[in-house]
Protein backbone atom coordinates (compact mmCIF):
# COMPACT_ATOMS: atom_id res chain seq x y z
CA UNK A 1 0.00 0.00 0.00
CA UNK A 2 1.88 3.39 -1.30
CA UNK A 3 1.52 5.83 1.82
CA UNK A 4 1.78 9.07 -0.81
CA UNK A 5 -1.40 8.10 -1.56
CA UNK A 6 -4.39 9.87 -0.31
CA UNK A 7 -5.59 8.92 3.56
CA UNK A 8 -8.63 7.27 3.48
CA UNK A 9 -10.67 6.00 6.32
CA UNK A 10 -13.45 4.38 6.58
CA UNK A 11 -15.71 3.84 9.79
CA UNK A 12 -17.35 0.70 10.55
CA UNK A 13 -15.84 -3.06 9.66
CA UNK A 14 -19.08 -4.83 8.82
CA UNK A 15 -19.61 -5.91 5.09
CA UNK A 16 -20.14 -2.79 4.06
CA UNK A 17 -16.70 -1.17 5.59
CA UNK A 18 -14.74 -4.40 4.26
CA UNK A 19 -16.38 -4.23 0.83
CA UNK A 20 -15.36 -0.23 0.52
CA UNK A 21 -12.17 -0.96 1.78
CA UNK A 22 -11.01 -4.04 -0.63
CA UNK A 23 -12.78 -2.11 -3.79
CA UNK A 24 -10.24 1.14 -2.58
CA UNK A 25 -7.23 -1.12 -2.24
CA UNK A 26 -7.87 -2.27 -5.41
CA UNK A 27 -7.84 0.87 -6.73
CA UNK A 28 -4.75 1.98 -9.10
CA UNK A 29 -4.26 5.52 -7.08
CA UNK A 30 -3.67 2.57 -3.92
CA UNK A 31 -4.86 4.91 -1.22
CA UNK A 32 -3.52 5.00 2.36
CA UNK A 33 -6.63 2.71 3.82
CA UNK A 34 -7.18 2.18 7.38
CA UNK A 35 -10.39 0.59 9.05
CA UNK A 36 -11.92 1.82 11.99
CA UNK A 37 -13.96 -0.94 14.24
CA UNK A 38 -15.53 -0.71 17.25
CA UNK A 39 -15.48 -3.65 18.12
CA UNK A 40 -12.55 -6.22 18.48
CA UNK A 41 -13.68 -8.04 15.39
CA UNK A 42 -14.82 -7.65 11.82
CA UNK A 43 -18.37 -8.85 10.06
CA UNK A 44 -20.82 -6.78 12.44
CA UNK A 45 -23.98 -8.21 12.03
CA UNK A 46 -22.86 -11.39 10.04
CA UNK A 47 -21.68 -13.46 12.42
CA UNK A 48 -21.61 -17.66 11.99
CA UNK A 49 -21.08 -20.27 14.85
CA UNK A 50 -20.61 -23.63 15.05
CA UNK A 51 -22.42 -25.68 17.22
CA UNK A 52 -23.54 -29.77 17.07
CA UNK A 53 -21.76 -30.80 13.72
CA UNK A 54 -23.31 -27.64 11.64
CA UNK A 55 -23.30 -24.00 11.18
CA UNK A 56 -25.35 -21.75 13.10
CA UNK A 57 -25.77 -18.38 11.75
CA UNK A 58 -26.44 -15.18 14.26
CA UNK A 59 -26.68 -12.70 11.68
CA UNK A 60 -27.06 -12.71 7.83
CA UNK A 61 -28.14 -16.01 6.18
CA UNK A 62 -29.30 -15.05 2.89
CA UNK A 63 -28.05 -14.18 -0.46
CA UNK A 64 -31.35 -12.69 -2.02
CA UNK A 65 -31.31 -12.60 -5.66
CA UNK A 66 -28.10 -14.12 -6.34
CA UNK A 67 -27.17 -13.34 -9.53
CA UNK A 68 -24.85 -11.88 -11.57
CA UNK A 69 -26.11 -8.26 -10.49
CA UNK A 70 -25.97 -9.18 -7.41
CA UNK A 71 -22.29 -8.00 -5.57
CA UNK A 72 -22.56 -10.05 -2.30
CA UNK A 73 -23.06 -13.13 -5.00
CA UNK A 74 -19.91 -12.43 -7.02
CA UNK A 75 -17.33 -11.82 -4.01
CA UNK A 76 -19.41 -15.07 -2.58
CA UNK A 77 -18.67 -16.84 -6.22
CA UNK A 78 -14.66 -15.41 -6.73
CA UNK A 79 -13.82 -16.78 -3.29
CA UNK A 80 -15.84 -20.13 -3.78
CA UNK A 81 -18.00 -20.37 -1.21
CA UNK A 82 -20.73 -21.37 -3.08
CA UNK A 83 -21.59 -24.42 -4.19
CA UNK A 84 -22.75 -25.91 -7.88
CA UNK A 85 -26.68 -25.47 -7.21
CA UNK A 86 -25.90 -22.12 -6.15
CA UNK A 87 -23.88 -21.21 -9.17
CA UNK A 88 -26.10 -22.87 -11.56
CA UNK A 89 -27.43 -20.92 -14.05
CA UNK A 90 -30.67 -22.05 -13.54
CA UNK A 91 -30.75 -21.27 -10.16
CA UNK A 92 -29.74 -17.81 -11.17
CA UNK A 93 -32.25 -17.12 -13.34
CA UNK A 94 -35.66 -17.52 -11.42
CA UNK A 95 -37.77 -14.47 -11.05
CA UNK A 96 -39.52 -14.26 -7.10
CA UNK A 97 -40.54 -11.31 -7.49
CA UNK A 98 -39.59 -10.39 -4.28
CA UNK A 99 -42.44 -12.28 -2.90
CA UNK A 100 -42.43 -15.29 -0.64
CA UNK A 101 -43.49 -18.77 -1.90
CA UNK A 102 -46.54 -20.30 -0.71
CA UNK A 103 -47.02 -23.05 1.47
CA UNK A 104 -48.13 -26.20 -0.13
CA UNK A 105 -50.22 -26.24 2.67
CA UNK A 106 -52.11 -24.27 5.63
CA UNK A 107 -54.15 -24.85 8.64
CA UNK A 108 -55.69 -22.41 10.99
CA UNK A 109 -55.13 -22.59 14.53
CA UNK A 110 -58.39 -24.77 15.46
CA UNK A 111 -56.83 -27.36 13.24
CA UNK A 112 -59.13 -27.15 9.83
CA UNK A 113 -56.59 -27.19 6.48
CA UNK A 114 -57.28 -24.17 4.36
CA UNK A 115 -57.78 -24.45 1.27
CA UNK A 116 -54.92 -23.74 -1.19
CA UNK A 117 -57.19 -21.62 -3.95
CA UNK A 118 -58.41 -19.24 -0.75
CA UNK A 119 -54.56 -18.77 0.13
CA UNK A 120 -53.53 -17.96 -3.52
CA UNK A 121 -56.56 -15.42 -3.74
CA UNK A 122 -55.59 -13.67 -0.75
CA UNK A 123 -51.81 -14.14 -2.04
CA UNK A 124 -52.60 -12.58 -5.49
CA UNK A 125 -54.63 -9.38 -3.85
CA UNK A 126 -51.75 -8.61 -0.86
CA UNK A 127 -48.88 -9.20 -3.48
CA UNK A 128 -50.81 -6.89 -6.12
CA UNK A 129 -51.13 -4.64 -3.98
CA UNK A 130 -48.07 -4.43 -2.54
CA UNK A 131 -46.34 -4.27 -6.53
CA UNK A 132 -48.96 -0.92 -6.73
CA UNK A 133 -46.90 0.83 -4.07
CA UNK A 134 -44.12 1.20 -7.19
CA UNK A 135 -46.49 3.29 -8.13
CA UNK A 136 -45.43 5.73 -5.66
CA UNK A 137 -41.70 5.69 -5.93
CA UNK A 138 -40.78 9.45 -6.23
CA UNK A 139 -43.32 10.66 -5.92
CA UNK A 140 -43.86 14.30 -4.12
CA UNK A 141 -47.44 13.20 -2.38
CA UNK A 142 -48.90 10.18 -1.29
CA UNK A 143 -52.52 9.56 -0.61
CA UNK A 144 -51.21 8.17 2.89
CA UNK A 145 -47.83 7.95 4.53
CA UNK A 146 -46.69 4.63 5.10
CA UNK A 147 -46.95 1.11 3.23
CA UNK A 148 -49.35 -0.43 5.89
CA UNK A 149 -52.21 2.68 5.99
CA UNK A 150 -52.09 2.11 1.80
CA UNK A 151 -52.57 -1.78 2.10
CA UNK A 152 -55.43 -1.89 4.99
CA UNK A 153 -57.17 0.89 3.03
CA UNK A 154 -57.61 -0.56 -0.23
CA UNK A 155 -57.90 -4.43 1.20
CA UNK A 156 -60.89 -2.33 3.09
CA UNK A 157 -62.15 -1.38 -0.06
CA UNK A 158 -61.96 -5.17 -1.68
CA UNK A 159 -63.65 -6.31 1.60
CA UNK A 160 -66.63 -4.18 1.41
CA UNK A 161 -67.11 -6.41 -2.28
CA UNK A 162 -66.71 -9.57 -0.54
CA UNK A 163 -70.42 -11.53 -0.31
CA UNK A 164 -69.14 -14.56 1.41
CA UNK A 165 -70.64 -15.62 5.24
CA UNK A 166 -68.98 -14.07 8.11
CA UNK A 167 -66.95 -16.59 8.67
CA UNK A 168 -65.10 -16.83 5.31
CA UNK A 169 -64.31 -13.43 5.46
CA UNK A 170 -62.64 -14.02 9.04
CA UNK A 171 -60.93 -16.87 7.22
CA UNK A 172 -59.72 -14.51 4.35
CA UNK A 173 -58.70 -11.44 7.04
CA UNK A 174 -56.66 -13.70 8.81
CA UNK A 175 -54.86 -15.66 6.20
CA UNK A 176 -54.41 -11.57 4.74
CA UNK A 177 -52.73 -11.17 8.39
CA UNK A 178 -50.48 -13.72 8.00
CA UNK A 179 -49.12 -11.69 4.81
CA UNK A 180 -48.45 -8.92 6.98
CA UNK A 181 -46.89 -10.49 9.24
CA UNK A 182 -44.47 -12.33 6.70
CA UNK A 183 -43.75 -8.97 5.08
CA UNK A 184 -42.98 -7.27 8.39
CA UNK A 185 -40.48 -9.44 8.43
CA UNK A 186 -39.11 -9.03 5.26
CA UNK A 187 -38.89 -5.26 5.49
CA UNK A 188 -37.63 -5.70 9.17
CA UNK A 189 -39.92 -3.85 10.69
CA UNK A 190 -42.76 -4.58 13.67
CA UNK A 191 -45.36 -2.88 11.68
CA UNK A 192 -45.85 -2.19 7.79
CA UNK A 193 -47.30 1.22 9.30
CA UNK A 194 -43.66 2.05 10.28
CA UNK A 195 -43.12 2.20 6.42
CA UNK A 196 -42.88 4.98 4.10
CA UNK A 197 -44.97 4.48 1.49
CA UNK A 198 -43.14 6.71 -1.84
CA UNK A 199 -39.63 5.07 -1.03
CA UNK A 200 -40.88 1.14 -0.57
CA UNK A 201 -40.80 1.07 -4.38
CA UNK A 202 -37.08 1.73 -4.23
CA UNK A 203 -36.15 -2.04 -3.30
CA UNK A 204 -35.21 -3.95 -5.89
CA UNK A 205 -35.56 -7.55 -6.51
CA UNK A 206 -32.80 -9.11 -8.47
CA UNK A 207 -33.29 -12.50 -9.99
CA UNK A 208 -31.95 -15.91 -8.51
CA UNK A 209 -33.31 -18.43 -6.08
CA UNK A 210 -32.05 -17.12 -2.45
CA UNK A 211 -29.32 -19.41 -1.50
CA UNK A 212 -27.06 -19.74 1.65
CA UNK A 213 -23.34 -20.15 2.35
CA UNK A 214 -22.37 -23.76 3.41
CA UNK A 215 -19.74 -23.11 5.48
CA UNK A 216 -21.68 -20.08 6.81
CA UNK A 217 -22.01 -16.25 5.91
CA UNK A 218 -18.89 -15.36 7.92
CA UNK A 219 -17.10 -16.65 5.44
CA UNK A 220 -17.43 -14.04 2.86
CA UNK A 221 -16.42 -11.34 5.74
CA UNK A 222 -13.37 -13.71 6.41
CA UNK A 223 -12.45 -13.80 2.94
CA UNK A 224 -12.56 -10.40 2.34
CA UNK A 225 -10.59 -9.17 5.41
CA UNK A 226 -8.12 -11.81 4.71
CA UNK A 227 -7.67 -9.77 1.02
CA UNK A 228 -6.78 -6.45 3.08
CA UNK A 229 -3.47 -5.47 3.48
CA UNK A 230 -2.25 -6.64 7.04
CA UNK A 231 -2.50 -3.03 9.14
CA UNK A 232 -5.31 -1.81 7.24
CA UNK A 233 -7.59 -2.88 10.17
CA UNK A 234 -8.34 -0.99 13.16
CA UNK A 235 -9.65 -2.96 15.91
CA UNK A 236 -11.61 -1.61 19.18
CA UNK A 237 -11.70 2.19 18.22
CA UNK A 238 -15.21 3.53 17.90
CA UNK A 239 -15.45 6.60 16.21
CA UNK A 240 -17.03 9.58 18.47
CA UNK A 241 -16.94 12.27 16.20
CA UNK A 242 -16.40 13.72 12.51
CA UNK A 243 -15.55 17.35 11.70
CA UNK A 244 -15.91 17.78 8.14
CA UNK A 245 -15.26 20.10 5.18
CA UNK A 246 -12.23 21.61 7.48
CA UNK A 247 -8.92 22.54 7.06
CA UNK A 248 -6.82 20.68 9.86
CA UNK A 249 -3.07 20.24 10.58
CA UNK A 250 -1.73 17.11 12.83
CA UNK A 251 1.91 16.90 14.20
CA UNK A 252 2.40 13.83 12.60
CA UNK A 253 1.75 14.83 8.95
CA UNK A 254 3.58 18.24 9.24
CA UNK A 255 2.80 20.83 6.27
CA UNK A 256 -0.23 18.77 5.32
CA UNK A 257 -3.62 20.00 5.62
CA UNK A 258 -6.49 17.88 5.73
CA UNK A 259 -10.30 18.45 4.68
CA UNK A 260 -11.53 15.47 7.55
CA UNK A 261 -10.79 14.83 10.92
CA UNK A 262 -11.90 11.99 12.57
CA UNK A 263 -11.87 11.78 16.84
CA UNK A 264 -11.87 8.52 18.14
CA UNK A 265 -13.73 7.37 21.83
CA UNK A 266 -9.80 7.13 22.91
CA UNK A 267 -9.12 10.75 21.86
CA UNK A 268 -6.95 9.37 19.03
CA UNK A 269 -7.57 12.20 16.18
CA UNK A 270 -6.76 11.09 13.14
CA UNK A 271 -6.60 13.03 9.90
CA UNK A 272 -7.81 12.06 6.24
CA UNK A 273 -8.84 13.16 2.99
CA UNK A 274 -12.25 10.92 2.68
CA UNK A 275 -14.36 9.03 5.21
CA UNK A 276 -16.59 6.18 4.55
CA UNK A 277 -19.21 6.03 6.89
CA UNK A 278 -21.06 3.02 7.29
CA UNK A 279 -22.21 2.40 10.79
CA UNK A 280 -25.96 1.44 10.62
CA UNK A 281 -28.25 4.49 10.61
CA UNK A 282 -31.25 3.16 12.01
CA UNK A 283 -30.09 1.91 14.87
CA UNK A 284 -27.83 4.12 15.71
CA UNK A 285 -29.53 7.46 15.12
CA UNK A 286 -28.10 9.48 18.03
CA UNK A 287 -24.57 8.29 17.12
CA UNK A 288 -24.88 8.70 13.59
CA UNK A 289 -25.84 12.43 14.00
CA UNK A 290 -22.25 12.96 16.18
CA UNK A 291 -20.51 10.91 13.52
CA UNK A 292 -21.54 13.04 10.71
CA UNK A 293 -21.19 16.25 12.98
CA UNK A 294 -21.20 19.44 11.10
CA UNK A 295 -22.21 18.08 7.80
CA UNK A 296 -25.46 19.15 8.12
CA UNK A 297 -26.59 18.23 4.42
CA UNK A 298 -25.59 14.44 4.79
CA UNK A 299 -27.27 14.48 8.35
CA UNK A 300 -30.55 15.72 6.71
CA UNK A 301 -30.05 13.60 3.45
CA UNK A 302 -30.04 10.26 5.84
CA UNK A 303 -33.23 11.56 7.40
CA UNK A 304 -34.70 12.36 4.63
CA UNK A 305 -34.13 9.44 2.87
CA UNK A 306 -35.62 7.44 6.12
CA UNK A 307 -32.71 5.00 5.64
CA UNK A 308 -33.48 1.80 8.17
CA UNK A 309 -31.35 -0.95 8.31
CA UNK A 310 -32.40 -4.59 9.72
C1 LIG B 1 -30.49 -11.48 12.68
C2 LIG B 1 -30.18 -10.87 11.32
C3 LIG B 1 -30.47 -11.58 10.16
C4 LIG B 1 -30.18 -11.05 8.92
N1 LIG B 1 -30.41 -11.79 7.80
C5 LIG B 1 -30.01 -11.33 6.61
C6 LIG B 1 -30.08 -12.17 5.46
O1 LIG B 1 -30.52 -13.32 5.53
N2 LIG B 1 -29.65 -11.68 4.26
C7 LIG B 1 -29.15 -10.40 4.16
O2 LIG B 1 -28.77 -9.99 3.05
N3 LIG B 1 -29.08 -9.57 5.23
C8 LIG B 1 -29.47 -10.02 6.45
N4 LIG B 1 -29.35 -9.24 7.54
C9 LIG B 1 -28.86 -7.88 7.36
C10 LIG B 1 -27.33 -7.86 7.19
O3 LIG B 1 -26.72 -8.58 8.23
C11 LIG B 1 -26.89 -6.41 7.24
O4 LIG B 1 -27.59 -5.66 6.27
C12 LIG B 1 -25.40 -6.27 6.93
O5 LIG B 1 -24.62 -7.18 7.65
C13 LIG B 1 -25.04 -4.84 7.30
O6 LIG B 1 -23.68 -4.64 7.07
P1 LIG B 1 -23.05 -3.21 7.37
O7 LIG B 1 -21.60 -3.30 7.15
O8 LIG B 1 -23.82 -2.18 6.63
O9 LIG B 1 -23.39 -2.93 8.92
P2 LIG B 1 -22.91 -3.75 10.21
O10 LIG B 1 -22.77 -5.19 9.92
O11 LIG B 1 -23.81 -3.34 11.31
O12 LIG B 1 -21.46 -3.16 10.44
C14 LIG B 1 -21.26 -1.91 11.03
C15 LIG B 1 -19.95 -1.98 11.80
O13 LIG B 1 -19.70 -0.68 12.30
C16 LIG B 1 -19.18 -0.80 13.62
N5 LIG B 1 -19.45 0.48 14.29
C17 LIG B 1 -20.62 0.96 14.75
N6 LIG B 1 -20.45 2.17 15.30
C18 LIG B 1 -19.12 2.46 15.15
C19 LIG B 1 -18.31 3.58 15.53
N7 LIG B 1 -18.83 4.65 16.14
N8 LIG B 1 -16.98 3.54 15.24
C20 LIG B 1 -16.43 2.46 14.61
N9 LIG B 1 -17.15 1.38 14.25
C21 LIG B 1 -18.48 1.39 14.51
C22 LIG B 1 -19.96 -1.98 14.20
O14 LIG B 1 -19.28 -2.55 15.32
C23 LIG B 1 -20.02 -2.92 13.00
O15 LIG B 1 -18.94 -3.83 12.96
C24 LIG B 1 -29.63 -9.75 8.81
C25 LIG B 1 -29.36 -9.02 9.98
C26 LIG B 1 -29.63 -9.57 11.22
C27 LIG B 1 -29.31 -8.76 12.45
Amino acid sequence: MASGGPRVLVVGGGIAGLGAAQRLCRHPAAPHLRVLEATAGAGGRIRSERYFGGVVELGAHWIHGPSQGNPVFQLAAEFGLLGEKELSEENQLVETGGHVALPSVSWTSSGTRVSLEVVTEMANLFYGLIDQTREFLNATETPVASVGEFLKKEISQQVANWTEDEDTKKLKLAILNTFFNIECCVSGTHSMDLVALAPFGEYTVLPGLDCTFVGGYQGLTDCILASLPKDSMVFDKPVKTIHWNGSFQEAAFPGETFPVLVECEDGTRLPAHHVIVTVPLGLHMCSVGLLLGSSRSLWRLCRMKKCFCL
